[in-house]
Formats: C-alpha cells, structure tokens, sequence
C-alpha cells in the first residue's frame, strides 16, 4: 500500500468559498482517518487572476476551522516548495520532455488567429471548434512548420505555448470513487495549453507533475474538475507515471437553497447568509463578502454542518465532534447528487453546538461579543447570563441581539401584549404588586417567586394576566428566560426602576389605544 496522502490545493485568486473549503475538510479527514500526510499547495501559476491576500485568508480560514496541514509553504516539508510559482522550473523540465517525445507540441498563434479559426470553423459547420487534430494542422505550431521556422519562432518568443497532443477517437477511462466509471473520448477534448507564454504551466500541468513529485495518493476536489481529469490521465500516460496515478473522487456541486443551480458567491448577498468562511474586505462592496466567522457560527459546529454537505455516515447521528468525524468519514459515504446549501441547517447545527457547551466554554466569545458592544460585566454574572440564555440563541451575536434588556434598561415594549393585559381591575394589581416587589430584602429568584406568586395566590388572581406585565416591565419581550431569575440577576435598584417607569408607559400604551 502506497503512503496516504492528500493535497488541498487552492488558487489564491479571491477570498475561499466555503465549497472550497469542504473540499479541504474532505481531504483532511480522510488523511487523518488513515493516518495519512495532509498538505497544503498554493496554485498560484494564473498570475493575471492573483488576488493579493487571498492566500492569507485561505490559511486563515482553515486556521479557524482547526483544519490543519503537515506540509504546507508556512511548515515546509520534504516535498516543497509548496507554491507553485516557486517550482517554475520543474515544469518546464517535464514539458521540454513531453516535447520530446511527441506528447506535445509547441504552438505560436496569436488570439487573433485562434479567433479566426473559430469563425471559419463555425462557419463550415463545425460546432464550437476547438484546437484538436480537426483544425490544429491549419494552425502555426511545430506540427506544421519546419524545424528552422520554430526555432525561428521560439527565438522570437511571441505567443510560444506548448500543447498536449491528443490523438482522436481514443477513449480516457478512469475510475472516480463517487462517480464510479468515467470515460471520455479524446475527440471531445482540445489539445490543452500545458506552458504558457510566460513560462508558467498552465494548472493542469502544474497539478499533475505537482501530485506526482508530492506522491499524492488521493484527488479529493471539486466536480468541476472532472473533464480536466481525462486530460490529467493523459498527462499521467504521457510522462509514463500511469502506475503512480492517484485515486480520484470528485466531490457534488454545492447547490443553490432553492436546490436549484450551483451556490455562487453572490448567493450570500442575495438570500441573507454568508457563503464564505470569514469576512472578505474588497474595494466594492459587491466584491466584499461577509463570513460564517463573523455571522456567529462556532467553528466546531461549521466544521458539522460542511461534513454533512455531501456526505452521510450512514447512520442517523448528525452531532459529530472533529475526532467522530475523523472516525466516521469514508469516501464511500459521498453523496453523488448536489447538496443543498441549507442555512437553517447550519443554523440548527449551531444551536446544538451552544446547547452542548458549558456556560464556561461559552464564556470567552460571549465576553469579547459584549465588550464590542460596549458591555462590561464580570465573570460570575456572564455565566449566570449564559445559562439563563443558552437555550434560546442560535448564534453567538444573539446573546446580545435578543437579551440586550441584560445591560441596558432602553429597550422597546411589547405593546400588543401591554394592551391586551393592561386595563380592567389589574391596574390597582399591578400597581400593588409592584410596590410589594420594592420591599423584597433578600433579592434572589427564590424570594421573588415566592412574593410575587404568593401575591398572585391571596389576592385570587389569574398568572396569566399579571406575570407578563412582570416581564414586560423588566424586560420588555414576553420572549425571554425564567422571569425571578432574571429579575435576580439585574440588581434590585435596576428592577426598580424598571418597574416604576413602566407604569408610564403602561398607561401611555392604553391612552394611545383608547384614542385610536
Ligand atoms: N487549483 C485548483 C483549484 O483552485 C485545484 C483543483 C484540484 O484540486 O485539482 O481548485
């Protein structure tokens, strides 16, 4: 058995979408499940599509995510560099060779001249003409110059490319773990750019000498990349590795929440939920994105929901810690129909994250979530907070969005439930009540529901009508936790404060509802 080891192999041209970073996720567990070698190679030969800071936010990304890398350009290893733009040399080496023997060919023709091909090819009837052994003899390249008119060219150094030379009719079969069987046939493919005119590779030939020299023994990506993989064969064939060929398994398209088309980058704007693992910066604000990070979500709990993005384990257990799913994880358990981008899932998975924490673990990211917003309390009273609050948010920002009446009495009545309950003979109650509470000596949640309750009791009164006035005078919502313990969490000066100056309001409430 060859070594396991498996490459993610991002091109640092934009921020990481987060299918990108489920190929990632893929590829480092099943690494981790066979005790193989994870790397990290930058693809970064398209130097026309290199986006300054894309490679930072990569690792970045994957940092968050706890997704982690034996060999990569920042670690090193035995198989560096680890960017492709510094093995430059590599690739020519292995294209001279696959000139030599025939495999490729160099080609001199300007765009102008491709665009023409194209033109009279369509017009003879050809459908979407390509540069294949149909037109590549009516072209100017090495198969129809003389030896001294391309050495003449390739002095000259204009528009010099080098092809792969496919001979039609062939079948490429390989064997894909999701797809199972794939053939293509060689008239259905072009004679792809292998080296460009800049001396970069082009990414095919920059993947195929990059996963052979770093014996990758496994090609976890993207769907997108399965038509490149016949020509990727070939090129295995071509330089005679064929028996050093990785397994592929190409992963399902990401799917719209419609489930209807791929999920684009700009999906996030359009439905309201980010597409990217963090927060992206660019100069227009079409172009800038917001993150998983930023919106709230839990790494650990990201990591749950993108597993399950086109994989199953075959049973009915969704919760799945990084060490679970690095157990469970098999390649057989890939889906091969698209997966639906289902943010109310990620949502759900996020819930059970919280729910599953300790108020202690919680702590941290609440804390630094408040002191952004200007709130400062001490430890002993944030964890009472995230106890009380814990089952009712979904995300961290929450914990602010929905109990900001925790640190500040400015927050806003429900006003259709103060019409409804304020009026009638529960005025003078309330009223009553209210002073009562003022009197209350020892202020924990005990003594308040024993008062309050008791009040409630002797004076023959329905719960129903005084408790969410309660609530609302203290809190505004009727949405919130246990009512005693959160009066006892806020001070009793606060409480009656609160208390007083919502009977003002009370009142302004059923004066506005009488006038209307
Ligand atoms: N550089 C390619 C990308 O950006 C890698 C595809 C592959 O894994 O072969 O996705």
């Amino acid at each position: 058995m060859r070594p396991v080891r498996l490459r993610f192999a991002p091109s640092p041209t934009g921020p990481l979408h987060i299918g990108g970073v489920r190929t990632a996720l893929y590829n480092y567990l099943y690494a981790r499940k066979n005790q193989g070698t994870f790397i990290l190679r930058i693809e970064d030969t398209d130097q026309g599509r290199y986006v300054k800071g894309a490679e930072s936010y990569i690792i970045e990304s994957l940092e968050w995510l706890g997704i982690e890398f034996d060999e990569s350009p920042a670690k090193g290893g035995d198989f560096g560099p680890y960017r492709q733009s510094e093995r430059k040399a590599l690739y020519q080496e292995y294209t001279d060779q696959l000139i030599k023997s025939g495999a490729a060919y160099y080609a001199f023709d300007s765009s102008e001249e491709l665009e023409a091909m194209r033109k009279k090819f369509n017009e003879q009837g050809v459908h979407s003409p390509k540069y294949d052994a149909n037109t590549r003899m009516t072209m100017r390249n090495s198969l129809t110059m003389t030896p001294e008119e391309v050495i003449d060219q390739l002095e000259k150094g204009d528009n010099v490319v080098v092809r792969l030379k496919l001979d039609p009719g062939q079948l490429v079969a390989f064997s894909d773990v999701v797809r199972g069987e794939v053939a293509f046939n060689t008239s259905e493919l072009d004679d792809k750019v292998l080296l460009k005119g800049d001396g970069m590779p082009t990414y095919h030939m920059a993947n195929v000498v990059d996963d052979f020299l770093m014996e990758i023994s496994h090609v976890v990506r993207g769907e997108e990349w399965l038509s490149s993989t016949a020509h990727h064969v070939l090129l295995y064939r071509a330089l005679g590795w064929e028996d050093k060929m990785p397994t592929f398994a190409h992963l399902p398209l990401i799917l719209n929440p419609t489930g209807k088309g791929k999920l684009s980058k700009r999906a996030g704007a359009k439905f309201g939920f980010p597409v990217f693992p963090l927060s992206w910066q660019a100069e227009t604000e079409e172009d800038s994105f917001e993150g998983f990070r930023e919106y709230g979500f839990d790494a650990d709990a990201t990591l749950n929901f993108l597993a399950f993005l086109g994989w199953n384990p075959g049973s009915k257990q969704e919760i799945f810690s990084r060490e679970e799913l690095v157990g469970a994880f098999s390649l057989d358990g890939i889906v091969k129909s698209g997966a639906r981008f289902d943010i109310d899932k990620a949502k759900w998975f996020n819930q059970q994250y919280i729910l599953q924490s300790t108020a202690k673990d919680l702590l941290p990211r609440v804390k630094s979530l408040l002191e952004n917003k200007g709130v400062e309390k001490n430890d002993s009273f944030l964890l009472r907070f995230i106890e009380l609050m814990k089952e009712r948010v979904t995300l961290i920002p929450d914990f602010y969005e929905v109990a900001s009446y925790f640190f500040s009495a400015e927050f806003d009545y429900d006003e259709k439930t103060i019409r409804k309950k304020w009026k009638g003979d529960n005025i003078d109650d309330i009223k009553q009540l209210f002073s009562l509470i003022e009197t209350i000596e020892t202020w924990n949640s005990e003594t308040l529901q024993n008062t309050i309750k008791g009040f409630i009791q002797e004076n023959g009164l329905s719960f129903g009508n005084i408790l969410p006035l309660v609530r609302i005078a203290t809190s505004g919502t009727m949405k919130g936790p246990d009512v005693f313990e959160m009066m006892a969490l806020l001070d009793k000066a606060d409480m009656v404060k609160r208390l007083r100056e919502s009977l003002v309001k009370f009142d302004a409430v059923k004066e506005q509802a009488s006038q209307s």
